[in-house]
C-alpha cells in the first residue's frame, strides 16, 4: 500500500449504535491498526429530521468502552475536519455545481406532487417509475428545458434538486475486497439526488466528497450500502478522483429464522443489541446494553470479530492485540453471519476467568456496599478467586458467594430434605463440639481432622458433609467446604452449625 491507510467509521446520529455498527467500527479499527493507519470518526448528520439528541456521545462512549477509540474525529482535530457533516455544509454545494458544469449532474425542478403523479401513473400500468435516462428528457430539468428557462427558474428561487446523470448503456466494473468483481448495467440505475432543495447534500454526495477530502483509502461498511456502490464509483470518476478500495461487510442475521438481527430479536430472546444502555430521549424507553448487563468489553469485541470473519485456524479467543495481528479483510465472509447469544456468554465466561481478581473484587465490593456489607478488599479478592469459575457475570458473585459474608438466612427446602435426616441434628451437635477443640482452621488441616473424626464414627462422608454444607451455605452449592470454613472462621462456622441444628429440628 503506497499511501498511509486511512479508514473512517461514518455513523448517522439517529439513535443508539447497533452492535452491527460496532462491528463495522471494529473492523475499521483493526484494519487501521494493522497497517499503522488512522481511524477517523465522521458524524453523518445531514438529515436533520433524523437527528437524535445524545446519539453522538453514545457512539463515542461505545467505541471507548470497547477499547477501539478513533484517533481523529470530533474533538480530535487532525487537519481534515470539521468531522460533523452539518459543520461542512458549505463545502458540498461547490462540488454539486462542479458536476453540473461537467455535465455529470443536472437541476431538476419536478415538484413532489408531480413526481407522485408519475409514480401513480406507472403503478397503474404495473410499472415502477425510475427517474433516469429513459424518461429524463421528458421531465422538468435542465436537460429538457432551455438554458433560458433554467436560469429563470433559478433566479426566481424555485425549488430544485441536483441529480446525478447516470450514463446509458454502460457496464460498470465494480470492485470489492470481500465480494470480488461485480458488473453493473447502468441502465437499471436511477438518477439519484445529490443535493436537496433545503441546501443540504444527500448522503451520497457528502459521503464521497468527505472520503476524498479526508484522504480515506479504504471504505469498510455494511452490506446495506452495496447498492450505492455503483453511484459512488461513478461519482469518483466524474470528479476525476481515485476511488478508495471498498469492502462491504456481511449482514448480521437473526439467531433464528430469516432476516437481519433487530432490536426486537434481542428483546424477545433476552440479549442486548446495543453496546451500552440507551434511554430514548423522547419516549424514555430503555434498551439494554452489554456493559450494563455485566459483559466485559473483551468478550463483546471477540464475539463481534467473529461475526463475519475468522482467522482460518482453530483459535477462538483473541484479545484486541491478537485481532489486530490476525485480521485480514480478505478473510471476511460474503454470507450473512448468524448472531448467537450463547456464544457471547461463552466468550464472557472465558474473559471473566481471565480478568484480574482485584478488578472483579472492586465490582463485587460495590454490590456488597449496596447491601451494607463491609468487607476487606483483600478478603473479597480471595473470595473472588474461589468462586470465579462458577461466575459468568459480575452480578453472579453474590449468588455464588454470599455465605462468605453473611450466615444463610434460610435453608433451601429441597436440599435440606435431602441432607438433613432424623439423626442429623445430634450428629451436627457433636461435630460442633469437636470443632471447638480444633485450633487450626486452615482448610487442609481442618479437612484432615474432620475426616479422621468421620472415620472414627464409622459413617459415610455424605452424612456429615451434606448437612455441614447446608449449615454453612444454606444449600448444596458452593466451592470447597473446608475453604468456606477457613474463610468464615471457627466461631462463625460453629455458630452456623448450631443455628442450623436449632432451625432444622
Ligand atoms: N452514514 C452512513 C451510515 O449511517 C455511512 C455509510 C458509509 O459508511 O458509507 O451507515
Amino acid at each position: 500500500m503506497s499511501s498511509k491507510v486511512r479508514v473512517r467509521f461514518a455513523p448517522s446520529p439517529t439513535g443508539p449504535l447497533h452492535i452491527g455498527g460496532v462491528r463495522t467500527a471494529l473492523y475499521n479499527y483493526l484494519f487501521a491498526k494493522k497497517h499503522g493507519g488512522d481511524f477517523v470518526l465522521r458524524i453523518e448528520d445531514t438529515d436533520q429530521n433524523r437527528y437524535v439528541e445524545g446519539a453522538e456521545d453514545y457512539i463515542i462512549e461505545s467505541l471507548n468502552w470497547c477499547g477501539i477509540p478513533f484517533n481523529e474525529g470530533p474533538g480530535k482535530e487532525k487537519g481534515h475536519g470539521p468531522y460533523r457533516q452539518s459543520e461542512r455544509k458549505d463545502i458540498y454545494r461547490e462540488y454539486a455545481e462542479k458536476l453540473i458544469a461537467s455535465g455529470d449532474a443536472y437541476y431538476a425542478f419536478d415538484t413532489a406532487d408531480e413526481l407522485d403523479e408519475h409514480r401513480k401513473d406507472h403503478e397503474e400500468k404495473g410499472k415502477t417509475f425510475i427517474y433516469n435516462w429513459h424518461n429524463r428528457e421528458k421531465l422538468k430539468n435542465s436537460l429538457s428545458l432551455s438554458q433560458e428557462e433554467v436560469e429563470k427558474k433559478l433566479e426566481a428561487d424555485e425549488d430544485y434538486v441536483i441529480r446525478f446523470k447516470s450514463p446509458q448503456d454502460e457496464t460498470l466494473d465494480l470492485k470489492d475486497v470481500i465480494r470480488g468483481d461485480m458488473e453493473i448495467d447502468t441502465n437499471i440505475l436511477d438518477d439519484k439526488v445529490l443535493f436537496k432543495s433545503d441546501g443540504m447534500p444527500t448522503y451520497h454526495l457528502a459521503n464521497i466528497v468527505d472520503d476524498h477530502l479526508m484522504k480515506i483509502t479504504h471504505v469498510i461498511r455494511g452490506e446495506e450500502w452495496l447498492p450505492s456502490l455503483a453511484l459512488h464509483f461513478m461519482l469518483y470518476r466524474a470528479f476525476g478522483w481515485k476511488a478508495p478500495e471498498f469492502a462491504h461487510l456481511p449482514l448480521i442475521l437473526k439467531p433464528q429464522g430469516k432476516g437481519k438481527l433487530s432490536k426486537r430479536d434481542g428483546e424477545k430472546m433476552g440479549f442486548p443489541v446495543f453496546p451500552l444502555e440507551w434511554k430514548d430521549p423522547k419516549s424514555g424507553e430503555i434498551s439494554a446494553g452489554y456493559k450494563e448487563e455485566g459483559y466485559l468489553p473483551e468478550a463483546v469485541v471477540n464475539m463481534l470479530a467473529f461475526l463475519g470473519w475468522n482467522p482460518g485456524t482453530e483459535q477462538e479467543f483473541f484479545k484486541l492485540e491478537e485481532l489486530i495481528a490476525a485480521f485480514e479483510l480478505e478473510r471476511v465472509h460474503k454470507g450473512g453471519a448468524k448472531f448467537d447469544p450463547e456464544k457471547t456468554k461463552w466468550f464472557q465466561q472465558h474473559y471473566i476467568q481471565e480478568a484480574d481478581n482485584d478488578i472483579l473484587a472492586d465490582e463485587f465490593q460495590k454490590q456488597l456496599e449496596k447491601k451494607e456489607i463491609k468487607a476487606d478488599k483483600k478478603y473479597i479478592s480471595e473470595v473472588v478467586a474461589l468462586i470465579k469459575e462458577r461466575v459468568v457475570f459480575p452480578k453472579d458473585f453474590w449468588d455464588q458467594g454470599y455465605f462468605f459474608f453473611i450466615a444463610p438466612t434460610s435453608f433451601d427446602p429441597k436440599d435440606s430434605k435431602k441432607a438433613w435426616k432424623e439423626d442429623t441434628g445430634q450428629l451436627m451437635q457433636e461435630l460442633a463440639e469437636f470443632l471447638k477443640s480444633i485450633d487450626n482452621f486452615e482448610a487442609e488441616a481442618l479437612q484432615e481432622k474432620v475426616k479422621t473424626w468421620i472415620k472414627s464414627k464409622e459413617i459415610g462422608f455424605g452424612k456429615v458433609m451434606m448437612p455441614l454444607r447446608i449449615a454453612l451455605v444454606g444449600a448444596l452449592q458452593g466451592p470447597d467446604l473446608y475453604k468456606i470454613a477457613e474463610f468464615i472462621g471457627k466461631e462463625e462456622s460453629i455458630d452456623r452449625i448450631e443455628k442450623a441444628v436449632e432451625t432444622l429440628k
